[in-house]
């Protein structure tokens, strides 16, 4: 058991059926390769409109396999934002692509479309047209795909949307995931978020080849699909085509993400009264509370909140002070041009100025399914303490 006092920024909810679910299929003949897989791939695709499911062990190996699919190789690039996980940008670096960043919006810290055609024309004009762009629904809320997807349409450029954080969120009535403005949707089942297969990922397309593509390469680059081998000597037989890698989700990762899938709705309700429950409780505060845009539907992944001023001192006075009274904040995210990593590939603080004042300010509260109304109201009375100790509000 967690500790009974600390209250965690997020946590996985798993039940009595997610127990047995997992246990069925541990005594089962597969436990990996078998139909559960198959059934998880199936049941979210129907949940969120999409045609083709294709599970992985992650969203990350989900993400170098939809790269992959779109032919990004070396000498193209992509662009992400710089408000997420390493991961978003990462990918395209395994394809040997160069990797470059939008900053954000101030109000949804999500990738600035406006900010987008502007960086596009440039582009346009140097010759450096990008051959992805990876959207990323930060904390649930949806990017405007539409915006971004009538820039892919005059730039030609194709788009994966990073939802990692947006299963089972909704943009202008339709679920994430459903395609109408991508090519290739990501999913994570890693445990603080909103469901869980302990690791896992899953992509999903409307494009058949895109598909068969992603599920060759993360099984090692074969098949057994009878329409694609060049001879069938037997019922052992296999080909490999390419060189792929070892991507596949197990049984029991998919038989827990399956059964989590059927409590996806319910998780959701669940964030939106705690989400409400965090406005009244934290409405004296001098803090920012995540802004929720009316016509999107949010599976609020995440409660962000934003100190007044851009100060570094005062966020880790706060973020050391909740931490010490038990109350697990996190910070959301560094932005990843300010990573080791890539300032040695030429960038540096300053290059996004949006997402590193931001980064500045955040922190962000626990928001979880499990979250007690209780806990939430020591949330709150703790922060209110851990602002006035670090001279953010006055007693
Ligand atoms: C969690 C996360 C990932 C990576 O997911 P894994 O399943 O842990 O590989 C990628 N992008 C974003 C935005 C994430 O939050």
């Amino acid at each position: 058991m967690a500790h009974t006092d600390f209250i965690p920024y997020g946590r996985q909810s798993i039940s009595e059926d997610d127990i047995a679910a997992v246990v069925k299929s541990l005594r089962s003949d597969f436990l990996t390769q078998g139909p559960c897989v198959t059934e998880f791939e199936q049941a979210l695709c129907a949940k969120v409109g999409a045609r083709y499911g294709v599970a992985a062990n992650s969203a990350t190996s989900a993400l170098h396999l939809a790269c992959l699919a779109l032919g990004v190789g070396e000498g193209d690039s992509v662009w992400t934002s710089p408000n997420t996980f390493i991961a978003s940008a990462n990918c395209a670096r395994y394809c040997g692509a160069d990797v470059d960043f939008v900053d954000i919006d101030p109000r949804t810290y999500n990738m600035c479309a406006e900010k987008l055609a502007d960086k596009l024309a440039r582009a346009k004009v140097e010759g450096k047209l990008p051959k992805v762009i990876i959207p990323v629904h930060f904390a649930g809320q949806s990017c405007d795909m539409k915006a971004i997807h009538i820039l892919s349409k005059e730039y030609g450029f194709r788009i994966i949307e990073d939802a990692s954080h947006a299963i089972g969120s909704k943009y202008q009535n339709k679920y994430v995931g459903n395609g109408e403005f991508s090519d290739i949707c990501v999913f994570s089942f890693h445990p603080v978020k909103i469901i869980t297969s302990a690791e896992g990922g899953m992509a999903v397309t409307n494009d058949e080849q895109l598909a068969k593509h992603m599920r060759t390469h993360g099984a090692q680059g074969t098949t057994k699909s009878p329409e694609e081998l060049t001879q069938i000597p037997g019922d052992w037989y296999y080909e490999q085509h390419t060189l792929g890698f070892n991507y596949r989700m197990t049984e029991l990762q998919a038989a827990l993400g399956l059964s989590q899938l059927s409590r996806l709705d319910d998780f959701i309700a669940r964030r939106h009264k705690q989400f409400q429950n965090y406005q009244r409780l934290l409405k004296d505060l001098p803090v920012i509370l995540p802004y929720q845009d009316k016509d999107n539907y949010s599976s609020l992944h995440l409660f962000p909140i934003l100190l007044p001023i851009g100060n570094e001192t005062a966020r880790k006075g706060v973020f050391d002070s909740l931490r010490q009274a038990g109350v697990g904040t996190q910070v959301h995210y560094i932005p990843v041009h300010i990573q080791p990593y890539y300032q040695q590939l030429g960038f540096a603080g300053g290059d996004f100025p949006i997402a590193e004042d931001y980064y500045a300010r955040t922190l962000s509260l626990p928001l979880f399914a499990d979250l007690t109304y209780a806990q939430q109201e020591r949330v709150a009375l703790i922060l209110k303490h851990a602002l006035i100790a670090n001279r953010v509000m006055s007693a």
